[in-house]
């Protein structure tokens, strides 16, 4: 199977399976895991921030950023395919007592002046109180969409005057900072919080964490420990972020490029396909082609896992475990499909 679902499924390489496997360890919930303690580290500097904590996932560390940036009844503006809105099943209004309002973005692209215009400010006694703006950087479900640094700083400076704060969901920010060459502290010192993932294009089979000052972590390991996130010897998970940290971030460039190439001959046989900025294409079939669904059904009995994201739209993700020659048949199969 060639499994173009998500670059969640990477598995970890056997480099990455020895770094685990003679990780140091000690109890995190006391604080004491030297492993884990290394990867926070590493990560707040990366990002420009002054700690970090490791959390098992990415939802969970976008919901303590959101959960200590928003006050409860307070709003989180984020956009309408964010997966802080989408994908993380409410839980920002079931534990974060915060209710969302959304713009539309074309394929999620961020300007800032149709979010400044949204914002509701604190001196409000009738409309709910914007507490927070979010922004996804990569955009997962508007196909892998670099954010503008310009529409970032210009979002910052008018948060800097307002009482507003930041969020950014960084899970794929790796993916941003090599199809750029901006750096990930460039992008992370923008916002109050910053979410990264360790298991999507890194390919760490679990981890994530939540950057911001030392107040903010500082809570925000209170908050993981009352969800059920404290986490004893899982120096053998840091390890593998750390591992990643050291091996996969340049080469997230080659899967930029068979995302590429995926495009341009997907492009050949069906209208309306964009040029990947990083690792995801997402398709809106046409009207009289196949039909989404029944396409990756097909293309699942060919060999070829793809995901459906919508009723008339399929995603591919390149990854770690899909090399040239498979990226190739995975074309083949559904250039014949279409
Ligand atoms: C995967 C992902 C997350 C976190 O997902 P988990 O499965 O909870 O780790 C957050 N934001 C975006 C944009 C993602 O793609």
């Amino acid at each position: 199977m060639i499994d173009l679902r998500s670059d969640t499924v990477t598995r970890p390489t056997a480099g990455m399976r020895r770094a685990m496997a003679e990780a140091e360890v000690g109890d995190d919930v006391y604080g004491e895991d030297p492993t884990v303690l290394a990867l926070q580290e590493r990560v707040a500097a990366m990002l420009g921030h002054e700690a970090a904590l490791f959390t098992p996932t990415g939802s969970m560390a976008n919901q303590l950023g959101l959960r200590l940036l928003a006050r409860p009844g307070e709003e989180v503006l984020c956009d309408s395919q964010a997966h802080v809105v989408r994908a993380e099943l409410g839980a920002h209004a079931a534990f974060g007592s915060v209710t969302t309002r959304t713009w539309n973005a074309p394929d999620g692209a961020f300007a800032a002046a149709d979010v400044i215009g949204m914002a509701v400010p604190e001196s409000s006694t009738h409309l709910v109180r914007t507490g927070v703006v979010a922004v996804e950087n990569t955009h997962n479900f508007g196909g892998g969409t670099v954010q503008p640094l310009d529409e970032l700083e210009k979002l910052a400076a008018w948060a800097r005057e307002s009482s507003v704060r930041l969020h950014l969901d960084g899970a794929r920010l790796w993916n941003a900072a090599v199809a750029t060459g901006t750096s990930l502290e460039a992008y992370g010192r923008l916002f109050d919080a910053v979410s990264v993932c360790l298991s999507k294009g890194l390919g760490a089979p679990v981890g994530s964490l939540v950057a911001g000052s030392s107040d903010l972590v500082t809570g925000a390991r209170w908050w993981r420990k009352r969800l059920g996130g404290g986490m004893r010897q899982v120096g053998v998970l840091a390890a593998a972020g750390l591992y990643a940290l050291d091996h996969h971030i340049d080469r997230l460039a080659e899967d930029h490029a068979r995302a590429a190439e995926l495009a341009r001959r997907l492009a050949e046989v069906t209208p309306g396909v964009s040029m990947p900025q990083t690792n995801i294409i997402v398709l809106d079939l046409p009207d009289g082609g196949p039909v989404a669904a029944d396409l990756v059904t097909a293309a699942h009995d060919r060999g070829v896992l793809v995901s459906l994201i919508g009723p008339r739209t399929i995603r591919l993700v390149t990854h770690l475990d899909v090399d040239d020659a498979a990226c190739a048949r995975a074309a083949d199969v559904l250039c014949r499909l279409f």
